[in-house]
């Protein structure tokens, strides 16, 4: 494909992989090389590793910091030939098992090409190994555990509102063996900060948010070089206190120094990540039933709805099929906009008549001019993100009425009265602003990318 390419039309196309994503284990299998905690086990650099003791028995490899030389692509395969052409006994070398097959890809690198997955690496691996240290009774008598401070945690979690934009609500830690990887990482950069303030100690916490700076940085949409960098040196920091605070046994998480340059190579950390495929998961398993030839009863699940869409312009208007049709391909009653205030604000939900007391209207007319008639709504589109009042709210577990407007003030939307694109914001009958739709961040709290 690369070479050849596909000619469509009078245009020819060409693919080449630009990255590959994958979890530790299945990156070894897809680079040739031995598995993640083996020696040398660090898929970018040449760090070889030390045996730690983790238990009476058992022992692990720990990756202490050291500044060890990066991998290329040009030595990966020198050192691939040579074991391959070692005919007795080849064995792994720096890490490397021998070739893989994408080394033969063109324009591809097969280190730096390779992501290293924020959701198992800092997700599931990182902060589960954190809250395990901080909540486990196997810890509870260092100076870092706050196991006793449990129940506050837990109850915090269950009591909190959430954003439309975080599907789920937080769950207690009693349920964490439950949790999903969306879970942890919500916790992580949403939760974690203000629900540990005070209750972890200092030392701990100072440690703890240079994780969390770390990754958020890495998250952003657009990240300057200067950001890089000091994300680079949190991480690095984080990295090798994690021996001082913890204990040298817990320094497993070296690829934490590689990430920014991952992202300088490939982009923000929500590009490349199995999150993605986390998603699928859930998606493809819906398309099957039973265990019996899985593969073809997902392709005939994917067929009937890519031909779905197009049933109801083949059956007649007015018929009961045509009716059904129509239902069935119906879209979500997010996407039927009916009254688009701007070019990307729209109003959801019924827009209703309202009738504001004397003191509100002097207020807004003063600010307004005159208006002949004022219109509520209780919930509003804005590009992708769904902003809803607290009147709407009261009855929902959520919060999406909380916004950040672009002069740094959160304001809290009672309900909004619409005048053209000027929004009057309502708390307790008072105004609390009047605001137009370009005073309203686009980033509300969550970027819809993370
Ligand atoms: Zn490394």
């Amino acid at each position: 494909m690369d070479v050849a390419g596909i000619t469509v039309g009078e245009k020819k196309l060409r693919c080449i992989i630009l990255s590959a994503v994958a979890d530790a284990p299945a990156k070894c299998l897809l680079m040739n090389t031995v598995q993640f905690n083996g020696r040398y086990g660090c898929p970018v650099c040449y760090n070889e590793g030390q045996v730690a003791q983790v238990s009476e028995r058992g022992h692990s490899r720990v990756y202490p910091f050291e500044d060890s030389s990066l991998r290329t692509h040009e030595e990966m395969r020198n050192i691939g030939t040579a074991v391959e052409q070692s005919f007795i006994d080849p064995q792994p070398d720096s890490g490397v098992k021998g070739l893989s097959v994408f080394m033969k890809l063109a324009h591809f690198d097969i280190v730096r090409a390779h992501t290293i997955d924020y959701m198992h690496c800092v997700v599931l691996g990182v902060m589960r190994m954190l809250l395990n240290l901080w909540f486990d009774s196997l810890y509870s008598k260092k100076e870092w555990s706050v196991r006793s401070s449990l129940s506050r945690i837990n109850e915090a979690l269950e009591n909190m509102k959430v954003p439309s934009c975080i599907t789920r609500k937080p769950r207690s830690l009693d349920t964490i063996v439950h949790w999903k990887a969306f879970e942890y990482k919500n916790f992580m950069l949403y939760f974690s900060v203000p629900l540990l303030y005070g209750i972890l100690p200092k030392l701990y916490f100072n440690h703890y948010i240079l994780l969390v700076e770390g990754i958020f940085v890495l998250l952003g949409s657009s990240i300057s070089q200067l950001n890089l960098k000091r994300a680079k040196r949190i991480l690095a920091e984080f990295s090798i206190q994690v021996g001082e605070l913890y204990g040298e046994r817990f320094m497993t998480f070296n690829v934490l120094l590689h990430l920014s340059d991952k992202v300088k190579d490939l982009g923000p950390l929500w590009c490349h990540n199995c999150f993605f495929y986390e998603d699928y998961n859930g998606d493809l398993r819906k398309l099957f039933h039973g265990t019996k030839q899985v593969e073809l009863q997902i392709v005939l699940a994917v067929s009937s709805q890519l031909k779905a869409n197009s049933i109801p312009s083949r059956l007649q208007v007015g018929t009961e099929e045509h009716v059904f049709a129509k239902h069935l391909t119906r879209k979500s009653h997010l996407t039927r906009r009916r009254l688009q205030i701007s070019s990307s604000m729209f109003p959801v939900g019924v827009l209703k008549q309202f009738v504001p007391e004397d003191h509100i209207k002097q207020a807004i007319e003063a600010e307004e001019g005159i208006m002949v008639q004022y219109n509520t709504f209780y919930r509003i589109l804005l590009g992708n993100r769904l902003i809803s009042s607290e009147v709407y709210e009261r009855t929902q577990k959520q919060l999406s009425y909380a916004v950040l407007l672009k002069n740094g003030v959160y304001a809290l939307v009672l309900c909004t009265v619409y005048k053209l694109d000027r929004y009057v914001l309502l708390r307790s009958n008072q105004i609390t602003g009047i605001v137009s739709q370009q005073h309203f961040r686009r980033r509300n709290f969550v970027p819809s990318h993370m």
